[in-house]
């Protein structure tokens, strides 16, 4: 997934009916994972795919997500932590289209992809811009443009 983890957090916090902190923990676990990116360009210079750093491994995640939300359980972040997770959890799945996700890391360190994306022009970005799965891309920025105009027009009529 190139561009639309933000505005698939953005949609799962509006389907959720998320508010305040909680709508904030689904937007920012949609794009959390991709913080790895700046490890993969600045300090690992492109020496392995990012979906390989354990920040997009999905047991890394279950496990902290197991630990917190058992702590936080009976607390009232408890809401909060379950939109930070779904949110974790949709990241994997959306990348899982096309980049691939070691959907069983540590045991298995296959990148396990619904679709392969063949690299068919000079740069990776442009085989994934012109292949079909973009308009995964496309319908969740259209899904999210629609919420946003929605909650707009409605505030503009109070
Ligand atoms: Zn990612």
């Amino acid at each position: 997934m190139l561009t639309a983890h933000l505005p698939s957090g953005y949609c799962l916090g509006k389907l959720s009916r998320f508010h305040g902190w909680t709508f904030a923990a689904a937007v920012l676990g949609s794009v959390l994972p991709d913080a790895d990116l700046l490890f993969f360009y600045f300090i690992d210079q492109k020496a392995i795919h990012h979906h390989r750093y354990w920040m997009h491994i999905p047991l890394f995640w279950a496990v902290i997500a197991g630990v917190a939300l058992s702590l936080l359980w009976n607390s009232r972040f408890k809401q909060v932590a379950i939109a930070f997770f779904a949110a974790i959890f949709l990241h994997l799945i959306l990348d899982s289209v096309g980049g691939g996700i070691m959907w069983l890391a540590p045991f298995n360190t296959e990148l396990w992809a619904l679709v392969a994306i063949p690299p068919r022009y000079p740069h990776w970005v442009l085989s994934f811009l012109l292949h079909w799965t973009i308009l995964i891309e496309v319908l969740i920025w259209a899904w999210a443009v629609y919420f946003f105009l929605k909650q707009r027009r409605y505030c503009a009529a109070r």
